[in-house]
């Protein structure tokens, strides 16, 4: 129900982390029942996620604090496929555990997907419609090696609506999203972007933001937002103020 993606400098450090919580509890108001971040860290990516409040998360977090990172990922579910349980909450991973993403939305398609995906020997460890995506996209990754591209692929494939952030640890310091029928916003910083459901998601740091097109494709980096359509072409997002006080 609420989605935001973070990339920084170079540095790991721990600002990913905080600003993905920051943005998820101002993403509250929308309603959600399970909370979850993903991190990609120069070792690898690391991730946490629970059923409840962000509290719980927060807790979680506490226990077993995550290693510090460049880029992440962090998501409020508001469940519909798959009860509102630790294993359903998002992120969810490809089966080597080196790509995460997190999704607001139904994959509409997500039964013929599946289906093919079992029969091809994918494990499965959610009832989500989510989880065929990270599948797919780790799927697409290992054929071209490059996160965007197979962003571009997998949505071709997908029906329905979704607003989609995902981070490999091939990339530590890349997050891509994808949308369609559901919201996605950019968020400009210096040296860091943001991603967001909306403009809460990011609104504690910056007010420079861009409007994503139907089937747009954005990579950020701290340096770089790339917006390109589902063919690959470079297309120029809206530029926007956010003008209200928060
Ligand atoms: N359909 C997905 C799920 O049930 C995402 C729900 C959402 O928008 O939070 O996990």
């Amino acid at each position: 129900c609420g989605i935001v993606g973070y990339v920084g400098p170079a540095a790991a450090s721990s600002r990913p982390l905080d600003v993905v919580m920051e943005g998820l509890g101002r993403l509250e108001y929308r309603g959600y029942d399970s909370a979850g971040i993903a991190i990609a860290t120069p070792d690898g990516l690391v991730s946490a996620k629970k059923a409840g409040k962000l509290t719980n998360l927060t807790r979680e977090l506490d226990e077993r604090p995550l290693a510090e990172g460049t880029a992440a990922i962090g998501h409020t579910r508001w469940a519909t496929h798959g009860a509102p349980t630790d294993v359903n909450a998002h992120p969810h991973l490809s089966g080597d555990g080196r790509l995460a993403v997190i999704h607001n939305g139904i994959i509409e398609n997500f039964h013929a997907l599946k289906s093919a995906l079992v029969a091809d020997g994918t494990q499965f460890h959610s009832e989500t419609d989510t989880e065929v995506v990270a599948h797919l996209l780790a799927g697409a990754y290992d054929e071209t090696g490059d996160l965007t591209e197979a962003m571009r692929q997998v949505v071709r494939r997908l029906e329905g609506a979704f607003t989609l952030l995902a981070v490999h640890a091939d990339q530590p310091d890349t997050v891509v999203g994808a949308r369609r029928n559901s919201p996605l916003v950019i968020g400009l910083g210096e040296g860091e972007n943001f991603l967001g459901s909306d403009v809460s998601a990011f609104i504690a740091f910056t007010r420079e933001a861009m409007e994503m097109g139907q089937d747009q494709v954005v990579t950020i980096t701290g340096a770089d937002v790339v917006v390109t359509d589902a063919a690959g072409t470079v297309v120029q997002p809206r530029r926007f103020t956010v003008d209200w006080s928060a």
